[in-house]
C-alpha cells in the first residue's frame, strides 16, 4: 500500500497575511496539495485580488478570504469562528503575518516597537489559542509560526522585529509544552532572505543585495516557494511526531559565519 503522507486533501487551512508573499505562497501551496483555504489580510482589495487569483486555479468551493486584523483578540476571535461556522474544522493555520519596521533602536518610537511586536508575536498568540481552542477539543491540529533568521541572529536596526521572531520561538515551544499533549503539532518555520515586497528595498539596495550574496552560502535570495515544501511537510501527517521545532530555510546563512 502506498500512503502519500503529504496528502492533506480536505482539510482546511487559514493563512494569515496571505495576500501577498510568504503567506500567499504558503496558501497556494497547501491548496496545491489538496487542501480548502481560507486566506487573510487587512488591505481588502489586496485580499479579494489574491482570493480571486486563487479561486481561478482551485474554484470556490476549495478558497476563501477572511480579512482580520490578526492583533485584535476579538476580530480574531470572530475571523476563527467564521471559519468553523462558514467553512467547518480548522485543521492547520499558519500564523504567518508580520511586519518590518527599520530605524536604529535609539530612534526608535515606542509605539512602533509594540506595533511590530503585535503584528509578529502577539498575533501568534492570538490566533494561536482560538485555534487551539477548537483544535484541542478534536485531538488533532497542525499550527506552523513564521520566524525568521532573526530568531537566532540580530542585525542592527531592526530590534523590534529581531525581538518578535525570538519570541516566536519561545512561543512556538510553549504552544507544544501546553498542547502537543492534546495531539496538536505546533512548529515554526524560519525563513532567509526572502525576496518580497517586505525586502524589495533591500534587493534594490546594492550593497545589501551583495551582502546577502556574499552571506548566503546558497549565494542567492531565497524565493517565496521555498518555503512551500516545509509548510506542506509540517502541516502534513509526515510531521506528526515534529514538534515545537524551528526549522531554518535559508540557504544555510544560520549554519555558517
Ligand atoms: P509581506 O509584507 O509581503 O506580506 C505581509 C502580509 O501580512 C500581507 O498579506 C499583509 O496584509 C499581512 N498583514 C500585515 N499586518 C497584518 C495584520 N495586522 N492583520 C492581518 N494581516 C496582516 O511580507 P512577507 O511575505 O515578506 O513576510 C511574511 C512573513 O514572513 C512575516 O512574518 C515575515 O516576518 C516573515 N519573514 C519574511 C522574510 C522575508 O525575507 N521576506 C524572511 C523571514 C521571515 P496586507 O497586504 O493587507 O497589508
Amino acid at each position: 500500500m502506498t500512503v502519500n503522507m503529504f496528502d492533506i486533501s480536505g482539510r482546511i487551512a487559514l493563512v494569515t497575511g496571505s495576500s501577498r508573499g510568504i503567506g500567499n505562497a504558503i496558501a497556494r501551496g497547501l491548496a496545491t496539495a489538496g487542501a480548502t483555504v481560507v486566506l487573510n489580510g487587512l488591505d481588502p482589495v489586496r485580499l479579494e485580488s489574491a482570493h480571486a487569483k486563487l479561486v481561478e486555479e482551485f474554484g470556490p468551493e476549495r478558497i476563501f478570504a477572511k480579512g482580520f486584523d490578526v492583533t485584535d483578540a476579538e476580530a480574531t476571535a470572530d475571523g476563527v469562528a467564521w471559519v468553523e461556522r462558514e467553512i467547518g474544522p480548522l485543521r492547520i493555520l499558519v500564523n504567518n503575518a508580520g511586519v518590518q519596521h527599520r530605524v536604529p533602536m535609539l530612534d526608535l518610537d515606542v509605539a512602533d516597537w509594540e506595533r511590530v511586536l503585535r503584528t509578529n508575536l502577539t498575533s501568534a498568540f492570538l490566533v494561536g489559542r482560538e485555534a487551539a481552542r477548537h483544535m484541542i477539543p478534536r485531538g488533532e491540529g497542525k499550527i506552523i509560526n513564521i520566524a525568521s533568521v532573526q530568531t537566532d541572529l540580530a542585525r542592527p536596526t531592526i530590534a523590534p522585529y529581531t525581538a518578535s521572531k525570538g519570541g516566536i520561538r519561545n512561543l512556538t515551544r510553549a504552544m507544544t509544552a501546553e498542547w502537543a499533549a492534546s495531539g496538536l503539532q505546533i512548529n515554526a518555520i524560519a525563513p532567509g532572505y526572502i525576496h518580497t515586497e517586505m525586502t524589495q528595498n533591500l534587493v534594490d539596495d546594492e550593497a545589501f543585495n551583495s551582502w546577502i550574496l556574499g552571506r548566503t552560502p546558497a549565494h542567492r535570495w531565497g524565493t517565496v516557494e521555498d518555503i512551500i515544501g516545509p509548510a506542506l511537510w509540517l502541516a502534513s501527517d509526515a510531521a506528526n511526531f515534529v514538534n515545537g521545532q524551528v526549522v531554518f530555510i535559508d540557504g544555510g546563512m544560520t549554519t555558517v559565519v
